[in-house]
């Protein structure tokens, strides 16, 4: 008997056991109770492949990519085991009914939803939750899988994540600390928020320029979900925040998406005050500006939500916070776990109206305007076109020879020739509410109050000529590709020098060694004319280089740079080739401050820049090290944006101005010039309110936050006007759209050149305040102020923002090869 008890003993742990082995818990899998330890990224990773080998017919995983710091990126696709075995069916059967592939429409009563975990790294509550969202559907829910696909992105970027998480794992001590001011609240520059060049990858969805955003775009308009939801943290005091989402709404959402969002909002409600759970909907997170987790998705017909909990890379395990409340990992996770499934819940619901209002979104026939037409320089366009392949927007050739409605140049009513670059993107395609979005002259604004910049419109951004027409414009899809004709032996060859593709080209030229010369004056050589800028590359001062027309070619090619050959360096209007107004361009040793004081996201634009797009070396200075650094090794130093007040002491000032005069250039960019307007040997001058007297305040209490709105300039574009003779405005034209991010204004300078001004006050596309435009006439865009040998060159506005303004690149690569080009040998 005690044998046959022992035998049936064995038998039912084995079996026990058997199921446990088949699916653990978080807890269980990771050897610690989840929320009591921070979980490195491989750990999330490893967990959802193990519930995904546990569960195979109902859980997927596939790798979509792999980051900077070569983690892997992963999505698990959670359902019933029927529609895990028809999920190719499930998806095509989706896109055909948004008219995005081919083939008969049938209506679907399954809904895809889309969970976006830990986009920001230190807002690191969400991974845990989202591996605890994945066994509790698994194990209580599974009834909401049988008409729901659940798409599961556990760490959107990991590199944040781990630079988190292994910091909070070094210094936290080993029973947490919940007294705020313990180092194990205090993350230390540039925290892990950002991916690894330190861009905000919620800002990144539309401009895609981040490795993450690119693989991930891929699946995501594959897939084209009908929820998307982007779990985030917020500072430590703050309640739970989710849908509705607070105004202003884009115009394009539908009443449908309101309405829903509403619904969702209510069942999340449900499960909170069944808690007591504190929460707040409507408020402070708004549905505009098109880059982020929630408008993107929006845009793209889902219902694209923002979650917020209390907690931020503050918080660590635990947290005493102002209200007496020790927030900890564990209730955080447990928000974040109830609104997920709460929101799958409402998916699976209304899983059939989600399909019908969902193929209602994709018909665009009633939008106003029909066409918008683009033309301007090749590389623009090619760059533009890349940007609209990214979200699948088709793009064709006009046929027409003038189009006529709004100018964007003008604002105005106008016509435009139609020439050879042109492209035309119709609204009336499935993609055609995101086109209004990142087309349209001037986003309509439904309240002043929001979280981000207010204008983006594409023909600004990429330096473009652009009307939109009300009625369809006749096109075609008949595009040519010209193939640049072989180099023949010449006395030089010239480039045109007007885009980023061509500062690339001479980047790589630079780097090969080649000695490259550039035109400060026009100049015209046999039948064409060369502009200032135009790069200029002789046989004769190349001989060095084995090979060199070959090798030219080859370079030429990659960047699809066109070469227009000399015969001979005597040109038939000055300069001549051996003038002194055809300079050499100096291979520039470039240096960066990073750390401390610097704004990490600028710091992460300009390392961004030189790596990933200039592919040209940059050397990263470490403010804490500025004092001991020799600057005579490098000939330009960049000052990201930032705060410098506790970096740049007085002795340090006199250092970078010792450096500067004996012939160095110092590039600051936004921020950093704050450091140089009250400089009594600097000519730059902030421009400070004429009627500074204190005026009585008017204002009631219950709208400060509208009245404060009126000082400010949260990303409106602007016309400025461009000294184009100058070599920082090379490339450019008499005029350039500027995106202004702030309100802070510097006076022309009296000594030195204004290469970029605003000479007007026109808001062209978004939002300023009326107080804030006031000031705005007469004031710096870009300017070079000499001294000594060197120069100051101050960029007011950040052309790098989030790395989507491609007009404005140029003026940096300008800065950097061009101005003042008398560089002393290292
Ligand atoms: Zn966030």
């Amino acid at each position: 008997m005690q044998k046959l008890m022992l035998a049936l003993f064995v038998l039912f742990t084995f079996q026990l056991s058997l199921v446990s082995q088949n699916l653990q818990s978080p807890s269980e899998f990771l050897g610690y109770p989840i929320g009591s330890q921070f979980s490195r990224n491989h750990q999330i990773v490893d967990y959802f492949k193990a519930v995904a080998a546990a569960r195979p017919k109902q859980v997927k995983i596939e790798s979509y990519g792999t980051t900077n710091e070569r983690r892997g990126l992963n999505l698990a696709y959670i359902s019933s085991e029927e529609n895990i075995k028809n999920l190719e069916a499930i998806r095509t059967k989706n896109l055909k009914n948004i008219g995005l592939l081919e083939g008969k429409a049938t209506s679907s009563e399954v809904a895809i939803v889309w969970l976006s975990y830990n986009v920001h790294g230190n807002e690191a509550s969400s991974s845990e939750a989202a591996m605890l969202t994945l066994y509790n559907l698994l194990t209580k829910h599974n009834d909401l899988l049988k008409n729901t696909v659940v798409i599961i992105d556990p760490s959107v970027n990991p590199d944040g994540r781990d630079r988190y998480v292994n910091w909070y794992n070094q210094t936290a001590d080993n029973i947490y600390n919940t007294d705020a001011q313990a180092s194990e609240h205090q993350e230390p520059w540039p925290g892990g928020r950002p991916n690894h060049y330190l861009f905000d990858l919620n800002r990144d969805w539309v401009w895609a320029t981040q490795v993450e955003t690119q693989q991930r775009l891929k699946v995501y308009n594959q897939w084209m979900p009908h929820v998307h939801v982007d779990f985030h943290e917020q500072g430590i005091n703050e309640p739970y925040y989710f849908a509705p989402a607070a105004e202003p709404f884009h115009e394009i959402i539908t009443d449908w998406q309101r309405d829903f969002q509403t619904e969702i909002g209510k069942n999340h409600a449900k499960y909170f005050d069944a808690e007591g759970w504190l929460f707040f909907t409507r408020e402070r997170f708004d549905l505009f500006y098109p880059s982020y987790g929630d408008t993107y998705p929006t845009y793209m017909g889902a219902m694209g939500m923002t979650y917020e909990q209390g907690g931020h890379g503050r918080a660590g395990l635990g947290i005493l916070n102002d209200e007496g409340h020790i927030l900890t990992l564990v209730e955080r996770l447990t928000h974040h776990t109830t609104t997920g499934l709460s929101t799958i819940e409402m998916a699976s619901k209304n899983a059939k109206q989600l399909n019908t209002e969902f193929k209602k979104f994709f018909n665009n026939a009633s939008l106003n305007c029909k066409s918008y037409v683009v033309q301007g320089e090749t590389n623009h366009i090619n760059s533009l076109k890349e940007l609209l392949n990214t979200h699948q927007i088709q793009f064709e050739k006009p046929e027409a020879n003038k189009v006529s409605g709004y100018q964007y140049s003008t604002a105005k009513k106008g016509q435009m020739t139609i020439n050879n670059s042109a492209l035309v993107i119709h609204s009336d395609q499935p993609k055609g509410k995101m086109v209004k979005v990142l087309f349209e002259p001037n986003a309509k604004l439904s309240d002043s109050l929001t979280y981000d910049i207010t204008a983006w419109s594409l023909p600004y951004a990429y330096g473009l000529e652009a009307i939109a027409s009300t009625t369809k414009v006749k096109s075609n899809t008949n595009f040519t590709t010209e193939n640049q004709p072989a180099l023949n032996d010449a006395y030089g060859y010239v480039s045109a020098w007007n885009s980023m593709n061509d500062a690339q080209f001479l980047a790589e030229l630079l780097q090969q060694n080649f000695k490259v010369r550039f035109t400060e004056k026009p100049f015209r050589s046999k039948d064409s004319k060369f502009e200032r800028g135009s790069l200029i590359i002789t046989k004769g001062d190349n001989k060095h280089i084995e090979n060199a027309v070959a090798q030219l070619q080859r370079i030429a090619n990659t960047f699809n740079q066109e070469l227009t050959e000399i015969h001979s360096g005597f040109s038939q209007t000055t300069p001549d080739i051996g003038s002194p107004d055809i300079k050499l361009i100096n291979k520039q040793k470039v240096a960066v401050l990073s750390g401390e004081g610097t704004s990490s996201l600028s710091y992460g634009e300009v390392w961004y820049f030189f790596e990933q797009d200039l592919h040209y070396p940059l050397t990263s200075i470490n403010t804490a090290h500025l004092d001991r650094t020799n600057l005579d090794a490098y000939h330009v130093l960049i000052l990201p944006n930032g705060n410098y007040r506790n970096v740049l002491s007085e002795k340090t000032m006199t250092k970078l101005k010792d450096w500067v005069r004996s012939g160095g250039k110092l590039i600051a960019i936004d921020g950093a010039l704050r450091n140089f307007d009250r400089d009594e040997d600097l000519n730059l001058s902030s421009k400070r309110s004429e009627n500074n007297t204190e005026t009585p305040l008017l204002t009631s209490y219950a709208d400060r936050e509208r009245a404060y709105s009126n000082h400010l300039i949260t990303g409106a574009i602007f016309k400025a006007k461009v000294d184009n003779t100058h070599p920082m405005g090379f490339g450019y034209g008499q005029d350039y759209f500027t995106l202004k991010q702030g309100s802070h204004n510097y006076n022309l300078l009296s000594k030195g050149y204004n290469v970029a001004y605003l000479n007007n006050t026109q808001v062209f596309s978004g939002f300023a305040g009326q107080e804030a435009l006031k000031q705005l006439d007469q004031t710096l865009i870009f300017g070079e102020e000499p001294f000594g040998n060197g120069s100051f060159i101050y960029m007011v506005d950040n052309t790098l923002f989030r790395n989507f303004w491609e007009n404005g690149k140029l003026f940096l690569a300008n800065s950097i090869f061009m101005v003042n080009n008398n560089a002393f040998e290292l």
